[in-house]
């Protein structure tokens, strides 16, 4: 295991799909490392491009594109930050020798919810909710006729609760179809119908393969509200028992995946039981709560296991919370009130850089430490209370 010098022939070059707020706290730690980061996204000056050595702006669903920005850069990592990815020649490539994070075929089952979905309940045989794939209107009627309400229906490639709705009788059928395709991240039209599972709360069990083994990250509590995440805590209150079963299941999973990384796997907790939803191979953004409440953040772990480099037992060191904030409509965003917000003892934030905002869009996220999980959300939440987002008109040339 050897790291070279940015700029020089020895460089450890590392390529990253996507460069969203948590490529760019990646890119962070990787340049810690002596790195010579190149950031891809679809959008010029995207976060992680602002903080990374160079860029390349071209969409990475494009095989082509993908192809010859790889070509071009000869990346000893791959690292992908999005599930929008060609993935397939992610793996053609890696057999060629390329080395893509955690693995290609990782890449591959987790681009698309079906992929997944099939993996850990088919062939880890996994507790997950009952699911239908459905393609067409009437599928979708069967479905739920036979899974019954509520029944939750989500575009098969889509994040953050994009497309995602539920239906709780027959007349939200319709709507719930059409908000799918409207927001669905491409023009497929494959959904995945879920029974709706009643759980008492759920988790983000983050996960780490690296050189010296797999292990757990104390568990994340977050609140979702239409499938995007609104506030997330370290450590969750649960019992060691149920904690022990969830860390069982991730591992599964993780050993499942194959190859070295951090993955942050969604479990519900319903009653005794531990129900699988998804896993990300990559830092999570519940996990952003961990630049708070762990010595090593989500992100430097992701760097030293990708690295090939040992994590070191992971603690939380203090209960954290983290509160995201969202801006909603279009235009270049301006914080107000990040003086009044960082009063707040043991407070951080990070403001993502994003270039503009577009309907509803993650800006910055509020990150507190305290004596108690119950003070901690109230500072992150007092936090973001203060914070206000202006919108400016975006200026042309
Ligand atoms: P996902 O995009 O699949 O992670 O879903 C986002 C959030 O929606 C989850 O974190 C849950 O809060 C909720 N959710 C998703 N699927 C289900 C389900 N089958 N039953 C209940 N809640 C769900």
């Amino acid at each position: 295991m050897t790291i070279g010098t940015p700029f020089s022939p020895s460089a450890t070059k590392v390529l990253l799909l996507g460069a969203g707020e948590l490529g760019k706290e990646l890119t962070i730690e990787l340049q810690r490392f002596g790195c010579e980061v190149i950031a891809c996204d679809r959008y010029p000056n995207a976060p992680a491009m602002q903080v990374a050595h160079r860029s390349h702006v071209f969409s990475m669903l494009d095989a082509d594109e993908l192809r010859r920005v790889i070509a071009l850069e000869q990346p000893d990592l791959v690292v992908p930050e999005i599930e929008a990815i060609a993935t397939e020649t992610l793996l053609e490539l890696e057999a060629d020798g390329l080395h893509v994070v955690p693995t290609a075929m990782a890449t591959v089952l987790t681009m698309n919810r079906e992929g997944i979905r099939r993996f850990a309940a088919e062939d880890l045989g996994l507790r997950t909710s009952p699911y239908r794939f459905v393609d067409t209107f009437e599928e979708f009627e069967t479905a739920v006729q036979e899974l019954g309400f509520p029944a939750v229906l989500k575009p098969v490639m889509s994040s953050s609760g994009k497309g995602q709705g539920v239906v709780r009788t027959p007349e939200d059928l319709a709507g719930a179809w059409e908000y799918a395709h409207v927001a669905g991240r491409t023009n497929a039209s494959r959904c995945i119908v879920e029974g709706f599972v009643p759980f008492d709360y759920e988790i983000t069990l983050l996960t780490v393969s690296a050189v010296n083994g797999i292990q757990c990250c104390p568990p994340i509590g977050h609140v979702q509200i239409d499938g995007d995440y609104r506030e997330s805590w370290q450590p969750a209150a649960m019992s060691s028992d149920i904690e022990a079963q969830a860390q069982h299941v991730a591992t599964r999973v993780v050993e499942g995946l194959g190859g070295y990384g951090i993955f942050g796997v969604e479990l519900f907790v319903w009653g005794d039981a531990i129900v699988f939803s998804e896993v990300s191979p990559r830092p999570h953004d519940t996990g952003l709560v961990t630049l708070a409440s762990q010595s090593l953040s989500e992100f430097a772990i992701h760097a030293r296991a990708i690295l090939g480099l040992p994590v070191p037992p992971i603690t939380c060191e203090r209960p954290g919370a983290s509160v995201p904030l969202l801006g909603v409509g279009t235009g270049v965003p301006r914080f107000e009130g990040v003086d009044v917000a960082l009063s707040e003892p043991e407070s951080q934030i990070r403001l993502f850089g994003k270039p503009i905002c577009e309907g509803q869009r993650r800006l910055a996220v509020c990150l507190a430490t305290a004596g108690t999980i119950d003070e901690a959300r109230e500072r992150a939440r007092r936090m973001a209370e203060s914070v206000q987002i202006a919108l400016d008109p975006p200026t042309t040339g």
